[in-house]
């Protein structure tokens, strides 16, 4: 599978296997108020010039089995959940448990709660540009131990270490724009429309954020959520996924001497109790998500009875509609790429060609051999381009939809199985003679499977692509650029590309339409998600 071939920033994905073990010693440190802070000299951002010791340590290193054991980070501490309780982490590539992390409860939210709340009025009081200072220090931070991060989050999810390590410059190019971005925040209007006052717009935080993440893309989504939240003056609890906690805690270990004390804090645990326990809190005046529809109907209905702001990134079911006149080549490859990257489990996935009468049976004979040249297997292998889904039950998931499928009289042209029985595999699968209205079409399937159908026209394709209740992403693939523009007029999705999928740039939002959510993610507009805007009117006399 060939890797990405937009510019570094942009963004490319990948993984990782060595863990935070023995990597950081065991002290912590006290921390300086925000005001002393702000005024030291900015040190180097660097860990390499940076003494190790002076970053509160996580991991307990359990020697004897090489397990890790990790804590929660709130208020500037690492600290055990409060009932004790403890999760496995499972490496997808074997089913071997890696490490142990805190099982949150909502004790632990109220601490973490109560922590950024009193961090607050200390950090809204910052200036943009020493917020900048201090988020450009993690970037700084997160490029000297890319490696680690790529490995860890390799081995956490089952990515191949390439495509973990392709997504780092993108992961701190991302913080680097929100840290100088914030810089720019502005009001429309300031001017007297009223005779003797002036009116001018303030654009302030909301205060305190929780962020509760998804598995696929751990590191990436916890620094789309971290970073406007922090740059626009808010703090933040982030809750990563209960499968995949492991980039999230090092990158509060690596973050830990940077931010004043309950500015990030971290809680692992289930969605209920964890995640539910911040939607309902009634001192939290945001709260953002990155997961399942079902996740984010359930969020928004619960967030209504405390009238919180709400920010939804969830699934996606992304056409690729293919007209007669496009390059059959150029199509293949980036299917090849964009539906099965991260192992399909991704909510732009290029999963639903739809294809034009006339090149739809050479598009097929050119897919297929190229699906099955992907080479599947250990992440940690730096030729594997497709690794293991994320769990036993996503594995089952993506089964029983192929199996459904398959028994309803769609026909499986390759793929449709599990490979061995060590590990969380599926074979990369092509799908075809699929029903618009069957599930394989309708649902989110985040798996190794993309679908073919044939359409008989522009009317019928743009129909076709439009008619699920998603609207995150869409692809058009055409030489006539009339029809492309028309195309992405009509189509109903957050992103559309043209001669392209998958690509995404820091400058540019990402957000669904219609299921996949409200509020984007990255850009200018992903800065102002997480403020709220005043209006200050003063008598002129
Ligand atoms: P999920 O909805 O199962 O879980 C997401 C997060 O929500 C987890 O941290 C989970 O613990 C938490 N959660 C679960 N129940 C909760 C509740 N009742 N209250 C509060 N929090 C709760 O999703 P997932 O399986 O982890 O992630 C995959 C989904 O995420 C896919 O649908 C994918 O398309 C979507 N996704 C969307 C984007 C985007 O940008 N739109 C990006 C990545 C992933």
């Amino acid at each position: 599978m060939s890797k990405r071939t937009r510019l570094p920033p942009a963004r490319e994905r990948a993984c990782s296997t060595k863990t935070a073990e023995g990597s950081m010693p065991t002290t912590s440190t006290p921390r300086e108020a925000l005001t002393s802070r702000a005024s030291e000299p900015v040190p180097d951002p660097t860990s390499r010039t940076r003494s190790p010791s002076r970053i509160p340590a996580n991991s307990i290193s359990n020697g004897a089995s090489r397990l890790e054991r990790h804590r929660k980070f709130i208020g500037g501490e690492w600290v055990e959940a409060r009932g004790g309780e403890r999760e496995q982490i499972l490496d997808p590539a074997t089913g071997e448990v890696i490490a142990e992390v805190p099982r949150g409860s909502r004790e632990d939210v109220d601490r973490a709660v109560d922590a950024a709340v009193q961090a607050f009025p200390a950090w809204s009081d910052s200036t943009p540009a020493e917020r900048m200072t201090m988020v450009l220090r993690l970037a700084d931070r997160i490029d000297a131990h890319a490696e680690e991060l790529a490995q860890l989050e390799s081995r956490n999810v089952g990515k191949p270490i390439t495509a973990s390590r392709a997504d780092l410059p993108f992961i701190s190019d991302n913080l680097r724009f929100f840290a100088g971005a914030a810089r720019t925040l502005e009001g429309k209007a300031t001017g007297e429309y009223v005779r003797g006052m002036t009116s001018w717009i303030r654009r302030e935080p909301i205060g305190v954020v929780a962020q509760i993440a998804p598995w696929n893309y751990p590191l990436m989504m916890a620094i789309w959520k971290i970073g406007p939240a922090l740059a626009a003056g808010n703090c933040v609890i982030l809750k990563p996924s209960e499968w995949t906690p492991l980039t999230s805690l090092r990158l509060a270990e690596l973050a830990a001497d940077i931010f004043p004390p309950g500015v990030l804090n971290v809680v692992t645990g289930d969605g209920v109790p964890v995640g539910s326990s911040l939607v309902e809190h009634p001192r939290v005046g945001m709260v953002s998500l990155t997961g399942d529809v079902s996740t984010g109907k359930i969020v928004a209905r619960t967030a209504s009875d405390s009238l919180k702001k709400v920010h939804l990134e969830l699934g996606g079911k992304a056409p690729v509609i293919v007209f007669d006149d496009a390059a059959v080549d150029a199509v293949v490859n980036m299917v090849k790429f964009a539906g099965f990257a991260n192992t399909g489990q991704d909510c732009t996935a290029a999963t639903r060609v739809l294809a034009g009468s006339r090149i739809h049976d050479a598009l097929l004979e050119a897919l297929v051999p190229a699906v099955e040249s992907i080479k599947v297997g250990d992440p940690r292998d730096e030729a594997v381009e497709v690794g293991p889904l994320v769990s036993r039950q996503q594995l089952e998931r993506v089964a029983g939809f192929v199996d459904r499928a398959r028994a309803s009289g769609a026909r499986v042209l390759t793929g449709g199985d599990r490979l061995g029985d060590r590990g969380f595999f599926y074979r990369p699968s092509v799908v075809t003679e699929v029903a618009q209205d069957s599930e394989l079409i309708q649902r989110e399937v985040f798996g190794p499977v993309v679908t073919v159908q044939r359409f008989a026209d522009d009317a019928q394709a743009l129909a076709w692509a439009n008619s699920v209740d998603y609207g995150l992403a869409a692809s058009v693939w055409t030489r006539d650029i009339g029809r492309a523009l028309r195309a992405a007029r009509k189509l109903q999705f957050g992103t559309v590309w043209i001669n392209t999928h998958f690509g995404l740039t820091a400058e540019m939002p990402h957000g669904g339409y219609k299921h996949s959510g409200y509020g984007k993610d990255m850009s200018v507009y992903a800065l102002e998600e997480y403020t709220q805007v005043k209006h200050v009117m003063a008598a002129l006399d």
